[in-house]
C-alpha cells in the first residue's frame, strides 16, 4: 500500500511521494486505493502487508487507523505473519502507532536517517535526534518489532560520524536495520546539485569501507547481514522484503505501485489526478505492463537473490523460469567465481566479502 503523501520532500528522494497535499486530496487518494484494493486484491489471503510511501503516519492517527480498518474490511489478513508500517520521527507519535497496532501493524520501519543535526539538514529531514529517540520509544511501547533506516556516504561525512549515527541506532535495540549508502537519483534536486558541483558526492573507496565496518559492527551486536544492506536479529528478517528478493509475487495499490507475479510485472501511474481518474473510469491504474522473457526472469532472479546472504539457488531458478542459469549465464558466474566475488555453494551463487562492495555491478553483469 503505497500512501503518496510527506510532510516535506528530501532532495534525495525519488519516490512517487508529495508534500502540501489538501485534506480533500488526501480523502480522494485514500478512498481511490481502496476502491483499487477491491478491484485487485479481494478473495486474496496476504502473508505479508506493508503500508509505505510516502510517509503513512503522516495521516494522523484517526485517519491512518481507519484506513487500516478499511483494508481489513476487504482483504482476508487472518493469514499475515508480518504487517509493516513506515514512520516517520515527526508524525510516528504514540496515539498513532498505538492505534496503528491496533488494527493488526506487527512492524514499524522508522525513517531515521542520522542522528546528526547537520547531516538531517542536508537531507532535507524535518525531524530531529529527539523526535527519532521519542517515535521509536513509542513504537517499542506497542510491542511491534521496530526497524531504523539510516544512510552513510553523505558529503564529507567521515567514517567516524557514520560510526557515531550507528552506535546511537544500536543503542536503542531495534530489532532490524536497513543501512543505505546515499544514492543521487535522477530527477531529484540532490543531483540537480552535484550537477551544479554545489555537493561533491563521497569518494566511492569510503563509502565501501563504511559498508564493511557497517557489517562488522553489526555483527559483533548480534545483527545478521541477510542482504547487502539489512541487518536483522535472529527471526527478525523482512519477510517481506524478502519475498521481493526471492522473486516472489506481491500486489502494488496506490499511485505508482509496482507489482509481480509469475513473471508479469506492472507499475501504477504516478500522478495523483491520474490515478485518480483511472481508478474511477478504467477501474486500473496500471500505467506499464510487461511480461518477462524466461529468460530476462532467469537474469532478473539471479540479480535479485544475489543481494540475500543465501544467495542465488540455480536450480530453484531453474524451476521458476524454465532456463539454467548455468546455461544462460554460465560465463558471468565463472567470471565471478574467478574475480573472487562469487562462491557456489550446494548450488547456490553467492556473494564473498570480497564482492561485497561490488555488488550492484556484480549483479548488473547478469542483467
Ligand atoms: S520522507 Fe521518505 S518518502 Fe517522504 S520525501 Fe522523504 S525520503 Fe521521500
Amino acid at each position: 500500500m503505497h500512501t503518496p503523501f510527506c510532510v516535506v520532500k528530501c532532495g534525495y528522494c525519488d519516490f512517487n511521494s508529495y508534500a502540501g497535499v489538501d485534506d480533500d486530496a488526501v480523502q480522494a487518494v485514500l478512498s481511490a486505493m481502496l476502491d483499487e484494493l477491491r478491484l485487485r486484491a479481494r478473495g486474496l489471503r496476504p502473508r505479508t502487508v506493508f503500508v509505505g510511501g510516502g510517509t503513512p503516519t503522516w495521516l494522523g492517527a484517526q485517519r491512518l487507523a481507519g484506513f487500516l480498518k478499511d483494508m481489513a474490511a476487504i482483504v482476508d489478513l487472518s493469514g499475515v505473519e508480518e504487517f509493516t508500517c513506515e514512520a516517520n520521527p515527526e508524525s510516528a507519535t504514540a496515539e498513532t502507532l498505538q492505534l496503528a497496532v491496533g488494527q493488526g501493524v506487527t512492524r514499524f520501519s522508522i525513517g531515521a536517517q542520522s542522528f546528526d543535526r547537520e547531516r538531517l539538514n542536508f537531507l532535507d529531514r524535518p525531524h530531529s535526534a529527539e523526535d527519532t529517540m521519542g517515535a521509536f520509544a513509542a513504537a517499542r511501547a506497542t510491542g511491534a518489532a521496530v526497524n531504523l533506516d539510516l544512510i552513510f556516504g553523505l558529503p564529507g561525512e567521515t567514517m567516524e560520524q557514520w560510526l557515531s549515527d550507528l552506535s546511537t541506532a544500536l543503542d536503542c535495540g531495534p530489532d532490524h536495520l536497513s543501512c543505505y549508502a546515499l544514492t543521487y537519483e535522477r530527477g531529484t534536486p540532490l543531483h540537480a546539485r552535484r550537477a551544479r558541483g554545489e555537493v561533491r558526492a563521497a569518494p566511492e573507496e569510503r563509502t565501501r569501507d563504511m559498508l564493511l565496518e557497517t557489517r562488522a559492527v553489526l555483527g559483533d551486536a548480534g545483527y545478521d547481514a541477510y542482504e547487502i544492506s539489512n541487518y536483522a536479529r535472529p527471526e527478525q528478517a523482512c519477510l517481506h522484503n524478502l519475498n521481493y528478493w526471492h522473486g516472489g509475487a506481491y500486489i502494488g495499490i496506490g499511485p505508482g505501485a509496482a507489482s509481480h507475479r509469475s513473471g508479469r510485472r506492472s507499475t501504477n501511474v504516478r500522478a495523483l489526478g491520474t490515478y485518480l481518474r483511472w481508478v474511477r473510469d478504467r477501474q486500473c491504474a496500471c500505467d506499464d505492463a510487461e511480461t518477462l522473457s524466461p529468460e530476462r526472469r532467469c537474469r532478473e532472479a539471479i540479480w535479485l537473490a544475489l543481494r540475500v546472504v543465501q544467495g542465488a539457488h540455480l536450480d530453484t531458478i531453474t524451476n521458476l523460469t524454465g532456463i539454467d542459469p548455468r546455461v544462460l549465464v554460465g560465463a558471468e558466474i565463472a567470471a565471478a567465481i574467478d574475480a573472487g566475488h562469487c562462491e557456489l555453494v550446494r548450488g547456490a551463487l553467492r556473494l564473498l566479502p570480497a564482492g561485497l562492495p561490488f555488488a550492484d555491478g556484480i549483479a548488473a553483469d547478469f542483467l
